[in-house]
């Protein structure tokens, strides 16, 4: 017999009944195959010669938990629930084994929760992923997690959103038994064994959860919480639903938790969260349909500074075999003691072996002569940002090159199409703009030249999932995405310093609305000398009657040049990094003020935040208009995940959305009338507002 997306089939002469969910790509608990899984549990029960159940999952896994597109629909609601099911597992007078493989998220975890017994394979990785969407398990997961495996390990899996592997599901008492392969027919077996053994003491809805020995767990989770998921509200309520679990019995601590569910699942941030979560697996699918024609296997890096240590080790870390090239020893073996340094900290954190360390080093050869990338199938170059020094790379990189291998630039704003014109292989050159530091963030902008082809962006999309990077693809423009969205985002944050607010007050009201740093702090970390070249380079475009701020400018004229200078728009103590006020940064900005002729004035926080954010709108709006990004969504993607927007927020394009256009529109044309044509009103926010449309469907 079979259902709408449950099967179920008899075993062992019919003493088993095996229900396997199947609901393609991950099994997902929609209301259809809820309602499908209900019926077949009910009939396997009512049948007399059925004496146990074994559930299982169709395909790569066993369940990737809730339909999250059902979320705030009816469907989501629609009955039988999660917790009807998992209510009906644990009343089931039969023996219930949940055999699991692959991955078990969420809902998916949580029904497991409610079965006898949970048997697993070996390469299976559970957990409760929830407070990445911004909600909690809705499905019980907060009390009966901490009734399997204690309230450390349960704040610890809950809070953080990280599975953990079937081995420590096995010490942790949260899986029966590991088997390493052919699940299904040994589970079967282990359900046969338990008929007749009593199920009361099986049930985790029937025990009690016991308190921690230190009660600071909570406490330690609260901060931890905070720590990842900086600004959001769901981590705390996962604290205080495990703490609930801990106070009542089952019944009321599902009340409890359904009742933060829900006011989670229906506030602005878990909305935030879930776009974005949808927006970074779009901007993995670039838009047109493309095949890679190339697995790379030997890669070439071209510079050992700052970010071609960082790809280099991104590169070994997914295995493959990387020629590092620099142009002096000096300059090499300051690279490589890095690259060791950052591989010596992992293993102390104890995240890497020392075996696999050695192996990663093993994969990175160092060599001084650029002939070194003659076998290479695509070289990454990661010198000094200056378009002289990357043309001779480039028209270097030509000659030494086998004619099929790919040429990319890390660079973070020059020209693509330039440097592809400086070779015989333009349809072959594409920027691969990676962040700092490259060994830990995910994000990198994917920059399609005129002429680079279908088929080698595919193949770098592909590259960047094995070295489990999040790429987006962008066009080329002056800092293509991301860093062309920051300039006026700075110069904003520059003339607010003019017209009266301070260093630390433009920073803390950006750190308030969620920023993981405030543009000043940002600055003076990255160097203020960095963004002096590119200013210095782009001055000979910039119209002569457009406002200027001079403060960044003139910080570095007198040798500040943040963090590493010991001064920037902050002054810094020997060896810290803790940014303080300094009075000569507020005269010199008073000066500046002074010499353009503006008048100080109180700022609020609020036009801080309107005055920069929106100007990252309405430089996205452009962007998105000239086709530099596909989709809003892509813009949103780079900045939580390159710039520190707030993922509560959902990147700035959502935010504004979220806003609403028309409202974001009004702000914007008011700064127009007050500033000047900085302010002019991107051509795509006006028809979209005329049209009573969103970014999200434009
Ligand atoms: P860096 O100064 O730390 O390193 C550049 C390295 O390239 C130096 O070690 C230098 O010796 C080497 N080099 C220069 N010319 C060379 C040549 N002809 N052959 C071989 N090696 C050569 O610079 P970085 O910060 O690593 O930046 C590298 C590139 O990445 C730049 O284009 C930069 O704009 C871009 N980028 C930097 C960041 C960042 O935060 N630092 C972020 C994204 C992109």
């Amino acid at each position: 017999m079979s259902t709408a997306s449950i099967h179920t089939e008899p075993r062992a002469g019919g003493r088993v009944a095996l229900l396997t969910l199947d609901n393609a790509p991950v099994n997902s608990l929609s209301a259809a195959i809820r309602q499908g899984l209900h019926d077949a549990l009910t009939s396997a029960l009512a049948d007399p010669g059925v004496q146990a159940i074994v559930l299982t999952g169709a395909g790569a896994l066993f369940c990737g938990g809730a339909e999250i597109r059902e979320f705030n629909t009816p469907a989501s609601v629609r009955e039988p629930t999660l917790r009807d099911i998992v209510r009906q597992c644990e009343q089931a007078g039969k023996p219930i084994v949940a055999a699991m493989h692959g991955t078990v998220l969420g809902g998916g975890l949580e029904l497991a929760l409610g079965c006898h017994y949970r048997v697993a394979q070996a390469d299976t990785s559970l957990g409760l992923p929830e407070v990445k969407l911004g909600i909690l398990p809705g499905g019980g997961g907060t009390q009966r997690l901490p009734r399997a495996i204690g309230v450390e390990r349960a704040l610890s899996m809950i809070v953080t959103g990280d599975p953990i592997g079937a081995g420590t599901a096995m010490q942790w008492g949260l899986i029966d038994v590991v088997f390493d392969g052919q699940l299904v027919e040994r589970a079967v077996v282990y359900a046969l064994e338990q008929i007749g053994h009593p199920l009361q003491t099986r049930v985790l809805g029937a025990r009690r959860a016991q308190a921690p020995a230190d009660a600071a767990v909570y406490a330690r989770a609260r901060s931890e919480g905070a720590r990842l998921y900086r600004g959001c509200v769901a981590p705390d309520a996962c604290v205080d639903c495990i703490e609930q679990a801990v106070r009542s019995d089952i019944d009321a601590g599902l009340v409890y938790e359904r009742q933060r569910f829900v006011e989670l699942v229906n506030g602005e941030q878990s909305k935030a969260q879930r776009h974005l979560f949808f927006a970074e697996r779009k901007a993995q699918r670039p838009p047109a349909q493309r095949r890679a024609n190339a697995s790379f296997q030997i890669v070439g890096v071209v510079g050992a500074g700052t970010m071609g240590g960082g790809i280099a080790m991104s590169l070994a870390n997914a295995g493959i075999t990387v020629i590092l090239v620099e142009r002096e020893q000096a300059a090499l073996d300051r690279g490589w003691a890095l690259i060791q340094r950052n591989y010596a900290a992992t293993v102390a954190k104890g995240r890497l072996t020392e075996q696999e360390r050695d192996a990663r080093l093993a994969r990175i050869r160092c060599s001084l002569n650029l002939a070194d990338l003659a076998e290479t199938e695509l070289v990454i170059e990661a010198a000094f940002e200056d378009m002289a020094v990357k043309l001779e790379l480039f028209r270097a990189l030509d000659q030494v090159c086998k004619p099929e291998t790919v040429l990319a630039s890390n660079t973070s704003r020059l020209d693509i199409n330039q440097l592809a014109q400086a070779t015989g292989r333009p349809g072959l050159v594409l920027g691969t703009h990676f962040f700092s530091p490259a060994n830990v963030m995910r994000l990198v902008e994917v920059v399609r030249g005129a002429a680079t082809t279908d088929e080698v962006i595919a193949s770098v999309f592909e590259l960047a999932r094995r070295m489990k990077k999040l790429p987006v693809l962008v066009g080329v423009c002056d800092g293509f995405v991301g860093n062309r969205m920051v300039s006026p985002y700075t110069r904003e944050a520059h003339f607010l310093l003019e017209e009266g607010a301070s260093p630390s007050q433009v920073d803390g009201a950006l750190q308030r609305f969620g920023f993981a740093m405030g543009p000043l702090r940002m600055a003076d970390m990255a160097g203020l000398d960095i963004s002096w070249a590119a200013r210095k380079r782009l001055a000979p475009t910039r119209p002569a009657h457009q406002r200027y701020s001079r403060v960044a400018d003139t910080l570095c004229e007198r040798g500040r040049f943040g963090q590493k200078t010991g001064a920037g728009f902050y002054r810094y103590e020997k060896d810290s990094r803790s940014p303080l006020p300094d009075p000569e940064v507020g005269l010199l900005i008073e000066q500046c003020a002074r010499e353009d002729g503006i008048t100080r004035r109180n700022i609020s926080d609020a036009e801080i935040i309107e005055r920069t954010v929106y100007a990252l709108v309405n430089e996205g709006a452009r962007i998105l208009e000239e086709g530099i990004a596909a989709r809003a969504s892509d813009i949103d993607v780079i900045y939580a995940h390159g710039y520190g927007f707030p993922i509560h927020r959902g990147g700035p394009m959502f935010y504004a959305d979220q806003m609403g256009l028309a409202n974001v529109l009004n702000t914007i044309e008011r700064f127009h009338r007050q500033h000047g044509e900085l302010w002019t009103p991107a051509p795509l926010l006006q028809r979209l507002v005329r049209e009573g449309r969103s970014f999200g469907d434009a």
